[in-house]
């Protein structure tokens, strides 16, 4: 069998076509970049498209047809029929499907001496048709068109109604687009009687983004027609569904009283696996619902109270529904308050570094000492890291707040004596553009002399889970220039033991909560003790945080910890107090060895 030249199942097809003879898969290697093209291609164009064969089996469809098609169940063997796909256009009647069988039959047997307009109409209801033409591709291959009346209109291609060429519709999935939604949401809100409810449940996908980075981005759109389709099978005929760009889609419910329950519907229909170009993906969805007209009663309104649910959803770590409260309302002008005023701080001065030492406990020598921020606001006072943080690293700041630390610390740390080594915390949105952060790394340590060997950067467990390969890559090259890494927080993320050893550490850092855990909770023990031990074996250093009293820190050094760094030892102090501390604590060469 000749392989298809591009293959796609929709979803809950079974997985048949997607593995091509071995034969074909030589020759669809020279042609690899030919298919994926093709396929990129078919996935953009506003048009169903299959390829039948003359039997009238389907050997490819793009996303678009899929969508048309709709949910096809028991194809459990086999290409599917094209009479049996066309069960999936709900609005489409028995004998309209016979006609356009009979069509493709006929079109086969006259041996393609049907002009190529010879068309087919066929009417779905209302203001809705879809016009089918079919041509022959050789090899007793062909294709078959499916211009759908609305995705057409989206793309401006037919039959004199273009509206200016105005697009209504979203040109990847057929759903309405935001323009479509912004005309209907006001055309409901200024018509509103006065005891309407409509209700918006705004959707966002979780983790999309991480499909679309490491199965690139036609697997991601492949999703998206996925997404969309499984999300059209839960609304009803009233129920506008739209994709507002990216991952992010909103019903309208002229009738709003079921709108959380579809909320829950949606994130729940969305958890399940899909299968995206032979490979199993898994995401989720976060869901917000505002209710007209009492979270309205504008428009703009009505939207911005739903998008507000959306992100106190996403907020609570996604996969799940959150109505509307005013108290969000509040929270998000408090929050835009902090990001003008953390905008400002760099460049105020508002910034500082406070370092705290870490301890060899078998030498009870200091190693080091981790520079920690500090954000002294003028009516604020001290802002805590976790609290400015987090959104500095969402508005994208910590970037440039990442670059003064590295800076100013390295500064400090080149008049410490040797072999004193300097601790910095590193955001993974630094993480992810490699060249920027290499090179300046490289530049602070240039401009302050420090030697490589003396900087670690600490990076954390969900930093490295949460991107692909190349953040692996830039850290691969930062140690490859003498610089040390640290994994922070250990045992708060979902790696395991094992994906310690993916990277060269050269230390672990035991989070916190198992230290305060020690004594009461058996399990904290247990963790620190297999941490240990398993550092020990890679020849990294071990090092409990948060240890805060002298009973912890015998417990520690008892589990393996070769390390410590907490208030036992010293709060993270400012640099003007560091001669001191040195002078209580003295500097030791580190015994443990380096991995890497
Ligand atoms: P971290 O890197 O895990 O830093 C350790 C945190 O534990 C610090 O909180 C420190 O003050 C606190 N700590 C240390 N010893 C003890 C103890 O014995 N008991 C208790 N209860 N706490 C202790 P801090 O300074 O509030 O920083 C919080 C987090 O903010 C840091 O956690 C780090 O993730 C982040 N952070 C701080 N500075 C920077 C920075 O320059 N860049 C980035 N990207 N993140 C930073
Ligand atoms: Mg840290
Ligand atoms: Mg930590």
């Amino acid at each position: 069998m000749r392989e298809p030249w591009a293959m796609r199942a929709p979803d809950g097809l079974g997985t048949a076509f997607s593995t091509p003879p071995a034969k074909a898969v030589a020759a669809g290697r020279e042609r690899g970049e030919g298919n994926r093209l093709a396929q990129t291609l078919l996935a953009h164009v506003p048009l169903a498209v299959a390829v039948i064969d003359a039997e009238l089996r389907l050997s490819f469809w793009n996303q678009q047809a899929a969508i048309l098609f709709g949910a096809v169940s028991g194809r459990a063997a086999g290409l599917p029929r094209l009479a049996d796909i066309l069960k999936g256009i709900e609005t489409l009647t028995p004998v309209q499907r016979d006609r356009i069988t009979a069509f493709a039959a006929s079109h086969i047997a006259s041996g393609d001496r049907t002009e190529p307009d010879g068309s087919l109409r066929v009417s779905l209801g209302r203001d809705r048709r879809i016009v089918i033409q079919i041509r022959g591709i050789g090899l007793q291959r062909w294709m078959v068109q499916f211009f759908d009346g609305k995705m057409a209109l989206a793309a401006g291609l037919t039959e004199g109604s273009r509206d200016n060429g105005d697009a209504w519709l979203d040109a990847l999935t057929g759903l309405s687009n935001r323009r479509h939604f912004n005309q209907i949401l006001h055309r409901l809100v200024d018509d509103a009687a006065a005891d309407a409810t409509a209700a918006l449940v705004m959707i966002d996908l979780d983790r999309f983004k991480r499909v679309n980075d490491t199965l690139g981005h036609p697997a991601g759109d492949a999703l998206l027609c996925l997404v969309a389709q499984r999300m059209r099978r839960e609304i009803r005929e009233d129920d506008v569904l739209v994709r507002l760009g990216g991952d992010e889609f909103v019903i309208l419910l002229p009738r709003g009283e079921r709108a959380e329950i579809l909320a829950a519907r949606l994130v729940d229909v969305l958890s399940s696996p899909f299968l995206v170009e032979g490979q199993v993906v898994n995401i989720g969805a976060s869901a917000g619902v505002a209710y007209f007209p009492e979270h309205g009663p504008s428009a703009d309104d009505f939207v911005r109270h739903a998008d507000l649910a959306l992100y106190d959803a996403k907020s609570a770590g996604g996969g799940t529904v959150r109505r509307f409260d005013p108290a969000m309302a509040e929270e998000a002008s408090a929050r835009r308050d902090l990001e003008t005023d953390l905008r400002k701080a760099l460049a105020l001065g508002e910034f500082s570094l406070a370092y705290q030492a870490q301890l060899n406990v078998k030498n009870q020598t200091l190693t080091g000492f981790e520079a920690l921020l500090r954000w002294n606001h003028p009516v604020r006072g001290i802002v805590p890291p976790a609290v400015f943080i987090p959104v500095a690293e969402e508005i994208g700041c910590i970037v440039a707040l990442g670059e003064w630390v590295l800076r100013s610390a390295c500064h400090e740390a080149a008049r410490w004596p040797e072999p004193l080594s300097l601790a910095v915390n590193v955001s993974a949105r630094q993480l992810e553009d490699s060249e920027r952060l290499f090179s300046v790394v490289q530049a602070a340590l240039v401009a302050s002399g420090l030697p490589a060997e003396r900087l670690e950067l600490e990076v954390t467990e969900s930093s490295l889970l949460a991107k692909d390969t190349h953040v692996v890559d830039t850290l691969h090259r930062l140690r490859a220039a003498g610089i040390r890494i640290t994994m922070d927080d250990f045992g708060t993320g979902y790696s395991s033991l094992s994906q310690l050893r993916s990277f060269p550490f050269s230390k672990i850092k035991i989070d916190r909560s198992f230290i305060a855990g020690l004594g009461s909770d058996a399990q904290s023990t247990a963790v620190i003790r297999a941490i240990a031990a398993f550092g020990a074996g890679l020849g990294m250093t071990t090092i409990a945080e948060g240890v805060e009293t002298a009973q912890q820190a015998a417990l520690v050094e008892a589990d393996g910890c070769t390390d410590i760094q907490g208030y036992l030892i010293s709060r993270p102090i400012p640099a003007s107090e560091i001669d001191a501390l040195l002078r209580q604590h003295p500097a030791g060469t580190e015994t443990t060895s380096i991995a890497g």
